[in-house]
């Protein structure tokens, strides 16, 4: 297995090691010549997503990269990679790469609580989670088939829709590896699908 991380911008260095902690070999996408390598998933950092955006514009990554998650490819964003997936942002067209039925607000938290570490129940995962939230988003609703897989004060920090998983949070930033290893299920499960 091999999983591709989109390395323009932001935190991408810490979901490698993560991954190489599971035994999953990694490389780096900075460019279409990278992503043009066979891979069997896709990770979008946390970072900044207007950056982003603009990125992946930029570099002519935008198209291929949207077509393949419709197409399937199961992708993991965590925070900047949330606000990146999702279709609407407060109630309006967030323009991204807008494939997943989530309604995302940016920085959801304000400045004063902009970064906080939680521990809470992730569904399909456990108790306990690590969260550490930085300049967050939350999920204001999930829609069509998107389900909610862990809420914090209320808000929906979580979620999947078939091979799209989010979460507002930062999972890569503690030692607890089990939302990469639900993620790694998730690949293995849309492998045994097709
Ligand atoms: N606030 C950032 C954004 O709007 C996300 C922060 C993060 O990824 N840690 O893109």
């Amino acid at each position: 297995m091999r999983v591709a991380i989109l390395a323009l911008q932001g935190a991408f260095i810490e979901h490698e090691r993560m991954l190489a902690r599971l035994g999953v070999e990694t490389f780096e996408v900075r460019q279409l010549r990278d992503w043009e390598q066979h891979k069997d998933g896709l990770i979008i950092p946390g970072g900044e997503s207007t950056v982003q955006i603009k990125l992946l514009r930029d570099l002519g990554l935008y198209a291929p990269v949207a077509e393949a998650i419709k197409s399937g490819l199961p992708v993991f964003g965590t925070c900047a990679g949330l606000i990146m997936l999702a279709k609407t942002q407060d109630g309006e067209p967030a323009n991204r790469l807008s494939t997943m039925d989530i309604d995302v607000r940016r920085n959801a938290y304000g400045r004063q609580l902009g970064s906080f570490y939680t521990e809470a129940h992730f569904e399909g995962v456990g108790d306990d989670v690590p969260m550490t939230f930085i300049r967050a988003p939350y999920i204001n609703g999930v829609s069509a088939d998107a389900k909610t897989l862990a809420v914090v004060g209320g808000h929906i920090v979580a979620a999947r829709q078939g091979a799209q998983l989010v979460t507002a949070f930062h999972p890569e930033l503690n030692d607890d590896t089990r939302i990469h290893e639900y993620f790694i299920d998730m690949i293995r499960q849309s492998k045994s699908d097709m």
